[in-house]
């Protein structure tokens, strides 16, 4: 009995075919070739520095509402593992970055201080949302509030929003990687504000 053969299905490539047909010996002669443009030189810092920012790893730990914006920038919609951030550490011992999400009590400084101190050398640190950054909401009246969490701990990139978006958080995730990396930011001021900035008397 001949066996029937089935044809290709419809819009079969066979160039795409072969290109996925890896021919490992020839990609091998290419790697040991001398005269192969097939290495780069940096610094060691560099290296150092490019593998810390594509592996930064945050510590499980949220305050607030803030942290659920966290979440969902973990989650797959916004996916912060292409990144090399998604790998939220339950101990603070395997943590590189602390993303302070929410409001910092009083009595809750203590324990983010602890936990900070924890954190293995060298460690960065995000405030999201406006508690973390000045006390938000609870700056005039909350007696309970931390104004600002860079008065116990280093704060390196401050992601401001009430809560800030998942995109925002990203965006600060990218500055730290830049501040890593050893780039400088520069800061562009928006129309609107320095459209605002003009009508303060005391800047005139
Ligand atoms: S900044 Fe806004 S969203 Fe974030 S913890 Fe404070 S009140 Fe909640």
């Amino acid at each position: 009995m001949s066996r029937e053969i089935t044809p290709p299905p419809a819009g079969y490539d066979a160039g795409r075919e072969q290109m996925l047909d890896f021919k490992v010996d020839e990609q091998l002669l290419q790697v040991v070739e001398t005269d192969a443009k097939n290495f780069i030189l940096t610094t060691v810092d560099e290296m150092f520095n490019w593998a810390r920012l594509s592996s930064i790893w945050p510590v499980t730990f949220g305050l607030a509402c803030c942290a659920i914006e966290m979440m969902a920038t973990s989650a797959t919609r916004y996916d912060i593992d292409r990144f090399g951030a998604g790998a939220f550490r339950a101990t603070p011992r395997q943590a590189d970055l602390m993303i302070v999400s929410g409001t910092v009590t009083a009595k809750m400084a203590t324990r983010l201080k602890l936990i900070y101190d924890q954190m293995p050398e060298p460690k960065w640190v995000i405030a999201m949302g406006s508690c973390a950054i000045g006390g938000g909401p609870y700056f005039k009246y909350g007696y309970h509030v931390v104004k600002g969490v860079d008065f116990i701990v280093p704060v390196d990139v401050y992601v401001p929003g009430c809560p800030p978006r998942p995109e925002v958080l990203l965006d600060g995730l990218m500055r730290l990687q830049d501040k890593i990396r050893g780039r400088k930011g520069r800061f562009i001021a928006p129309k609107w504000v320095t459209d605002y900035a003009k009508l303060i008397p005391y800047r005139k």
